[in-house]
């Protein structure tokens, strides 16, 4: 590993929970739907969140545990069974019923996968129940896919043909875009997971090689390699490097020349490096702060210091997954300190202290540093942008010009004496 310091923290958090990623997540998969076993608050965030869709019929919903059920489980038990009922009677396109674990204390004693059972066995054929937890208390807001993709796996039917599969919800047209280079580079076999319908689940064997897009999916990772997938060492696909770097590692291990990856890559490291330029000015020299939230942290930090010059004070990062982080971790200057965990008010106190140009933060912490004069960008909005590849590069480092570019509009007195 590279020089970097590596700390952990421990206290208060200030981090969105899984069930936040049944916004990307039912996106991806339309045919499927995900009921989350929960309070009101849950049903607020879920809302709030993914927004209330007025002419299209939603694909998540709350299934709110009065306490008159949370007295007994038994009441519990039939008042879930109730409501999927329902919903199935009214929704009979649903194929695959995510049921989600949340946080309330009373909710957490419900054992969610008995319930899937024995609705699987009750409704066999007609629906697959599967269950996982976006409880606040054991995940971050991006470990929810982690938690849905894992239970998708031991659907996953066996092969031994050999395969790329990309793993980690992508924009779709992303997707399509990485899928055409690896055709181009002569990967033909390209499969992705979660696919874009729940029922259409990719085999997997020995001979499948996992190039994951997403950090986050510690978890399903060793899922698949229990399966026995080989996961493909790289970085993550953000940035011109990382992605050159992804793309490449998935090359090389399908033994493909490298005359022939340049060829295809050069093209479009050339057209990327040119169209980051302007946010390269603009992020130069700047001074940023990333708290812990989304698991992108450390890739976004190697992406805005190695290609456009930001100053890394602090990386705050959830969970550090060593293993998938190496090569990652390697890429980062040699000084960057990494802080695993949070302790809210220790972290706020290192913002004030280092006096950021940017903080990367959620959307909680992003309001009141913006009232104290530090810019900020929502880590929540990386996962629903489409970043990945080395097309998206300029996209990407926008996404943090924008707010600096904002601040210079809003205080021209301050830009002017500082510049
Ligand atoms: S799962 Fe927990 S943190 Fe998330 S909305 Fe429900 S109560 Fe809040």
């Amino acid at each position: 590993m590279s020089g970097a310091t590596l700390l952990k923290e421990s206290g208060p958090k200030e981090v969105f929970c899984g069930l936040t990623s049944i916004v990307w997540l039912h996106r991806r998969m339309p045919d499927a739907f995900f009921l989350v076993v929960g309070s009101r608050t849950c049903a607020h965030l879920i809302q709030s969140a993914a927004g209330v869709m007025i002419f299209a019929e939603p694909r998540f919903g709350t299934a709110i545990l009065e306490e008159r059920d949370l007295a007994g489980l038994a009441d519990a038990h039939d008042e879930l069974n109730r409501v999927v009922k329902n919903l199935l009677a009214r929704r009979p396109e649903i194929k695959t019923l995510f049921l989600v674990g949340s946080c309330p204390s009373e909710v957490i004693k419900i054992d969610l996968s008995r319930v899937a059972e024995n609705l699987n066995i009750e409704l066999k054929g007609q629906v697959t129940v599967l269950n996982y937890s976006g409880s606040g208390i054991e995940t971050t807001f991006t470990q929810g896919e982690d938690g849905a993709l894992k239970a998708l796996i031991p659907l996953m039917p066996k092969s031994d043909q050999k395969k790329l599969l990309l793993v980690g919800t992508l924009a779709n047209a992303v997707e399509d875009r990485l899928v055409s280079i690896f055709n181009r580079l002569g990967i033909d076999n390209v499969e992705s997971f979660p696919p874009r319908q729940s029922t259409e689940l990719p085999s997997i064997g020995p001979e499948t090689k996992v190039l994951l897009t997403q950090p986050y999916l510690t978890d399903t990772a060793r899922e698949l390699e229990n399966k026995g997938a080989e996961i493909i060492e790289a970085p993550f696909p953000l940035g011109v490097t990382g992605s050159t770097l992804w793309i490449q590692a998935a090359a090389n291990s399908f033994g493909i020349d490298k005359s022939i990856v340049d060829s295809i890559l050069n093209p479009l490291i050339s057209r990327a490096k040119k169209a980051l330029e302007p946010h390269v000015e603009k992020l130069s020299g700047k001074k940023l702060f990333l708290l812990p939230e989304s698991q992108l942290e450390i890739p976004l930090a190697r992406f805005l210091s190695n290609e456009c010059g930001m100053e890394i004070i602090e990386i705050g990062t959830p969970y550090l997954n060593r293993d998938l982080m190496k090569a990652e971790i390697d890429l980062l200057p040699p000084d960057c300190r990494i802080v695993e965990g949070q302790h809210v008010e220790k972290q706020l106190d290192r913002v004030r202290d280092s006096s950021p140009d940017l903080v990367v933060c959620g959307m909680g912490l992003a309001n009141p540093l913006e009232a104290e004069g530090i810019s900020t960008k929502w880590s929540i909005e990386m996962v629903f942008s489409p970043i990945h590849g080395i097309d998206q590069a300029s996209d990407l480092a926008e996404l943090f010009s924008r707010p600096l570019r904002r601040h210079d509009i809003l205080n021209p007195t301050k830009t002017l004496t500082s510049n």
